[in-house]
């Protein structure tokens, strides 16, 4: 699995769902279409008169999520860029996507604006598989957090982790060893852990 790819899921599920927060903070969400997707940037565009452009106006990141027939998840959280060369791009959208002739026709394509995240962290998830399969990626000069949890050189080697683990990802070793790409996340190995030598990535 690569970045590119991920970005792919997400131009073939085309309609999803995209978070902002407005400037009291609430979450708003919408499902907008991917219109484009190529070098590991992902193209999107939104009308003036919506909300949803002044969100990304007034604050320019955005989170958007999807999920295909195999139950494999995408989330991208990222950067937005107002594009400047906007009726070129607008163009482009269309004829990447002849539908929206229908929903704006003629010269009234122009009222929209392109967007593009190129920066940004992208999340696969895929529940498909039994253990799940997990990877991240960061785009463009974004880095990528480390979440989920490790074991540290604390672990006594009870066992109990691994007998507890819903998807029996953690190995036994000196320490034991979480096998990342199919951890859940769900924080049971922490909680249980006698000796609290299991600790949050990144904290
Ligand atoms: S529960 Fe804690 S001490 Fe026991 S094996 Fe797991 S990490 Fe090691
Ligand atoms: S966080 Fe949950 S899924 Fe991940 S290793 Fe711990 S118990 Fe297993």
């Amino acid at each position: 699995m690569e970045a590119q790819e991920c970005l792919k899921i997400l131009r073939d599920i085309k309609d999803v769902a995209f978070a902002t927060a407005d400037e009291k903070g609430k979450p708003h969400v919408r499902i907008i279409d991917v219109m484009l997707v190529e070098d590991e940037k992902l193209y999107f565009c939104t009308a003036r008169g919506k909300d949803f452009y002044r969100q990304l106006t007034e604050n320019p990141c955005t989170e958007i999520a999807g999920l295909n027939r195999e139950y494999q998840m995408v989330r991208l959280s990222g950067r937005v860029s107002q594009l400047t060369d906007q009726k070129k791009w607008i163009d482009r959208i269309f004829e990447e996507n002849p539908s929206m002739n229908d929903v704006y026709p003629g010269e009234s394509r122009y009222i929209l604006e392109p967007f593009c995240i190129e920066d940004g962290q992208i999340e696969f998830f895929d529940l498909g598989k039994s253990p799940i399969y997990r990877e991240s990626f960061a785009i463009g000069k974004a880095d990528m957090p480390r979440k989920g949890f490790e074991i540290t050189d604390a672990c006594i080697g009870c066992g109990r982790c691994g007998r507890d683990c819903p998807q029996q990802c953690i190995s036994e070793g000196a320490p034991f060893v979480i096998g990342q790409e199919h951890c859940l996340h769900c924080g049971l190995c922490y909680e249980n852990c006698p000796v609290q030598a299991i600790i949050k990535r990144g904290e």
